[in-house]
């Protein structure tokens, strides 16, 4: 059984038999994974909070060939990023980032740029400013760089140039349609302002540096929310586990 030593963040953490942890996690050089903590929950055990879901920390594995599950051995907490536990609105935008790193990301396909972001992610929702809006933010951009980037040129079903009229967002094209291709999608589409395009056309070319001067209030804000949020729960295949509460999914 060969040791793997990997940086990892915590993606979610359930109880799995009377004292041991199964932790999903993204390691920046393994992509998502999950282990199980051996005595995790029992009261002196070696891992303390460090299994928490949203930590940062070092992992020593072991990996059994032909199981997909790998065995915990070892956890140095890195930072525990605390307040995003303990505060409703930052733990729901923390959730919203942790849930579609999740969703999107094929198991064991590492990518270190979907590791630094949602690193970064969570380190911008620490350290203040609106949460809510990076978590949107965090989402558009995230989708981009896993191949799932929404499609603002042309209309994603058929292709063509002109969209026609005030555009609409679909979540099962997963980008704009024309007035023709929605009348014909099976789930309803959100209509974008002008605004809204441009701010979701922007969000996802900007440069990294840059991005985080996006503002959007209002009307924009919320088509844009409605339209990623269908496309997320539509690329995920299910609606994601609630994030507007102590999510039991998440915290169990
Ligand atoms: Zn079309």
């Amino acid at each position: 059984m060969p040791l793997v030593k990997t940086t990892a963040i915590i993606l979610r953490s359930r109880k799995w038999g009377d004292a041991d942890r199964i932790v999903t996690f993204y390691a920046k050089h393994l992509g998502k994974i999950r282990g199980v903590a051996r005595g995790a929950r029992r009261q002196k055990s070696q891992f303390g909070a460090a299994l928490e879901p949203f930590t940062l920390c070092h992992l020593n594995l072991f990996e059994k060939p032909g199981d997909s599950l790998f065995r915990i051995t070892h956890v140095d907490l890195v930072t525990s990023f605390q307040a995003l536990r303990e505060d409703l609105e930052l733990m729901t935008s923390a959730a919203r980032m942790v849930n579609v790193v999740t969703a999107v990301t094929p198991d064991g396909d590492p990518d270190p740029h979907v590791f630094d972001m949602l690193e970064q992610g969570l380190a911008s929702l620490h350290h203040g400013g609106d949460p809510a809006f990076a978590a949107l933010l965090f989402q558009i951009r995230l989708l981009g760089l896993t191949g799932f980037r929404p499609q603002t040129d042309h209309c994603a079903a058929c292709g063509k140039t002109q969209l026609g009229g005030e555009p609409h967002f679909s979540p099962i094209a997963g980008g704009l349609v024309c007035l023709l291709c929605a009348a014909r999608q099976r789930v309803r589409c959100v209509a974008l302002s002008r605004g809204s395009l441009s701010f979701l056309q922007q969000a996802i070319r900007l440069a990294p540096a840059l991005v985080n001067r996006l503002r959007a209030s209002g009307q924009v804000r919320s088509e844009v929310e409605e339209a990623i949020e269908g496309y997320v729960t539509f690329v995920a295949g299910k609606r994601l586990p609630p994030v507007d509460f102590l999510s039991p999914a998440l915290l169990v």
